[in-house]
C-alpha cells in the first residue's frame, strides 16, 4: 500500500522496493535479450504493485514512468526495425496494463487517504465529546438501553403499549427494567450527584437510586415504546447515602437502533431550586391566609356596625309588639306587623352573619358573576374606617358600561383591598395636599381595565422593577407579599396586573381582566 507520510523506509519497505527492482530488471533482461515473443512487459505491473507497498504517490509515478521507459527501450532495442502488428499489440497490452495499474493504485491511495482523514476527524470528535463528557458539571451517563428496548418492543408487540399504567399495576416491573440497563460510562459530576465512587457501584445499585413511587422512569419507558427521540422530566433520586434529590433528567434516544447501547442520560441537580419553590409556595399560602385574616379584621369592624342596625330594629319592634299586646283589648293585627318586622330584621342579621362565615371558611370558593362597580362599592364600605382614619377620599370613575366578570369574588376583593391599602399608606407617608384614591373602570381591547391611582410619591425605578417580587417591601412593617399574591391571583383569573406612575404623580396599578363572554 502506498505510504501516506514521508518516513525513513522500514525493513519491509526496502524488501518491497528490492523485489520490485529485481522483477523489473528481470523483465527488462528477458524482454531485451531473449527471443521470447510473449507480452512479458505486462509483468512490470507486478513490479509496480510491489513498489507501491513502500512508496508515496510521487514514488509510484516515478516507478510507473521508469517501467514504461524500460518497456519502450526493450521494444526499440529488439523490435524497432522489424516490428509487426502482433509485436505492437504486445507492447500496447503491456503499456495499457501498466497504465491501468498506476491509475488504480493512485485511486486506491486517494480513497485510503480520505478514509484516514475521516477516521482522524472521528477520533478528534470522539476526543472532544469525551472531554466535554468528563469535564462538564452536568451529571452524564452512557447507558446501554438495547436489552431494555428489545424487551419493551417485545411487550408492545404483545399488545402492552400503555407502559405507564402497566408499571403502576406491576410494581416489580420498573425494577426489572432498571436491571436491564448497563452503565457504560459516567462522569465525575454523576458520581458527585449520587455520592458513588466508581461505575461498578452505579451498576450494583441501579434501582437503589430511583425511589419507589417516582413514575418518571415509567415515563422514560413509555417514551422508548413511543419511539420518542428525546425525554425530559423532573424526577426524584436517592443518593448512595439515602439523601433525596430533585433532578432534571434529559435523555436523547438515538434514531439508529444500533446506537441504543450508548444512550446519553443527563441530570441537573435542582434540589435547591425545588426547595425554594416549595418554601415560597408555602409562604404564599400562609400569607394568603394572613391577607384573608386582615380582610376579616376589616370585616368584623363593619360586621359590628351592620349588625347594630337590625339588632336595634329588633329591640324597638319587640318593645312595640309588647305594647300592642298590653293594650285592652290587645291589637293583634298591629302586634302581627311588629312580629313580621322582627322576622325581617333577624333574617337580615343572619344573612350578614352567613356571608361573614363564608369569608372565614376554608371551603374552596366558586367563581361567580360579579359586577365590578358593586364589588368596588362593597370594598370601599369595608375600608371606610381606614379611609376615614387617614382622611383619604375615593373617586370612582366608570368610563363606560362594564360587562360582568366571572371570578371568585373574595379573591378579587382581597386584591382590591391590597391595592387600596397600599394607596392609603402611600398617601399617608407622602402627606400631600390632595389625599385622593381614584378608581377608574374602563374597557380596553375586549378586556376590563381597573386602575387604582393615588396621590402619593409614586414608584421609583428600583421599586418598579421589583414590585411583584415576593418579600420586596420598602415599609418598615411591610411583608412585601401583597402584590406578589395579587399578581398570582389575577393571572389565575386569566388577567394581568402592572404598576407604573401616573403622569400627574402618584402610583398607578392597572388590573386587566377578561370580561364574561356574551355567549357563555
Ligand atoms: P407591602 O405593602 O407589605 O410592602 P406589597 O407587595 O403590597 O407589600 O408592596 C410592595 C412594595 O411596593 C411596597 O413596599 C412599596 O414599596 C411598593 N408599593 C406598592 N404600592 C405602592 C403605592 N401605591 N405607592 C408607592 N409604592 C407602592
Amino acid at each position: 500500500m502506498i505510504r501516506l507520510t514521508r518516513q525513513e523506509p522500514g525493513r519491509y519497505d526496502l524488501l518491497f522496493r528490492g523485489a520490485a527492482i529485481l522483477i523489473a530488471a528481470s523483465v527488462f533482461t528477458i524482454d531485451t535479450f531473449t527471443e521470447i515473443e510473449g507480452a512479458i512487459a505486462v509483468l512490470y505491473s507486478i513490479a509496480l504493485l510491489l513498489a507501491a507497498q513502500s512508496v508515496e504517490r510521487t514514488g509510484l509515478k516515478f516507478f510507473s514512468a521508469l517501467f514504461l521507459c524500460m518497456a519502450l527501450i526493450s521494444f526499440t532495442f529488439t523490435h524497432a526495425a522489424k516490428a509487426d502488428f502482433p509485436t505492437y499489440m504486445r507492447l500496447g497490452v503491456a503499456l495499457i496494463s501498466l497504465g491501468l495499474t498506476t491509475a488504480l493504485l493512485l485511486r486506491n491511495d486517494r480513497a485510503r487517504a480520505e478514509l484516514l482523514r475521516i477516521n482522524a476527524a472521528l477520533a478528534l470528535s470522539e476526543a472532544r465529546y469525551r472531554s466535554i463528557f468528563d469535564r462538564t458539571r452536568v451529571a452524564l451517563w452512557e447507558r446501554d438501553y438495547s436489552k431494555l428496548r428489545a424487551h419493551l418492543l417485545e411487550m408492545s408487540a404483545r399488545g402492552v403499549t400503555d407502559i405507564k399504567s402497566y408499571a403502576r399495576q406491576n410494581p416489580d416491573f420498573v425494577n426489572e427494567c432498571i436491571g436491564m440497563i448497563d452503565v457504560v460510562a459516567s462522569n465525575q459530576a454523576a458520581h458527585e450527584l449520587l455520592g458513588t465512587r466508581d461505575d461498578s457501584s452505579l451498576a450494583r445499585t441501579g434501582s437503589h437510586f430511583i425511589p419507589m413511587g417516582d413514575d418518571t422512569f415509567a415515563s422514560v419507558l413509555q417514551a422508548i415504546v413511543d419511539g420518542d427521540t428525546y425525554f425530559e422530566g423532573n424526577a426524584e433520586i436517592m443518593t448512595e447515602s439515602g439523601e433525596r434529590k430533585h433532578v432534571l433528567v434529559s435523555i436523547s434516544f438515538p434514531t439508529d437502533v444500533e446506537a441504543f447501547d450508548r444512550v446519553v442520560v443527563g441530570m441537573i441537580d435542582i434540589t435547591q431550586r425545588e426547595e425554594a419553590r416549595l418554601a415560597l409556595a408555602a409562604a404564599k399560602e400562609e400569607l394568603s391566609h394572613a391577607t384573608r385574616a386582615a380582610t376579616i379584621g376589616a370585616l368584623s369592624a363593619s360586621l359590628a356596625h351592620e349588625l347594630n342596625q337590625p339588632l336595634g330594629a329588633i329591640a324597638v319592634n319587640a318593645q312595640t309588639l309588647t305594647r300592642w299586646l298590653d293594650r285592652d283589648p290587645p291589637d293583634v293585627e298591629a302586634a302581627k306587623r311588629s312580629a313580621e318586622r322582627i322576622l325581617r330584621d333577624s333574617s337580615r342579621g343572619s344573612d350578614i352573619l352567613k356571608s361573614t362565615r363564608l369569608m372565614l371558611s376554608d371551603m374552596p370558593r366558586q367563581p361567580e358573576v360579579v359586577a365590578l362597580a358593586k364589588l368596588i362599592d362593597d370594598t370601599l364600605e369595608l375600608m371606610k374606617h381606614d379611609l376615614q382614619a387617614e382622611n383619604v377620599s375615593v373617586e370612582v370613575v366608570q368610563k363606560r358600561a362594564i360587562p360582568p366578570i366571572s371570578v371568585v369574588r373574595l379573591e378579587l376583593q382581597q386584591v382590591l383591598i391590597n391595592l387600596i391599602s397600599n394607596a392609603i399608606q402611600a398617601i399617608a407617608a407622602a402627606e400631600p395636599d390632595r389625599r385622593v384614591v381614584t378608581i377608574t373602570l374602563d374597557t380596553v381591547d375586549d378586556m376590563i381595565s381597573l386602575i387604582v391611582c393615588d396621590t402619593g410619591d409614586g414608584l421609583d425605578e428600583a421599586a418598579r422593577a421589583k414590585l411583584f417580587t415576593p418579600f420586596f417591601t420598602t415599609k418598615s412593617s411591610g411583608m412585601g407579599i401583597g402584590l406578589s399574591i395579587s399578581r398570582s391571583t389575577i393571572e389565575a383569573m386569566g388577567g394581568s396586573i402592572e404598576g407604573s406612575n401616573h403622569p400627574d404623580g402618584g402610583a398607578m396599578f392597572e388590573i386587566r381582566l377578561p370580561g364574561e363572554r356574551e355567549d357563555a
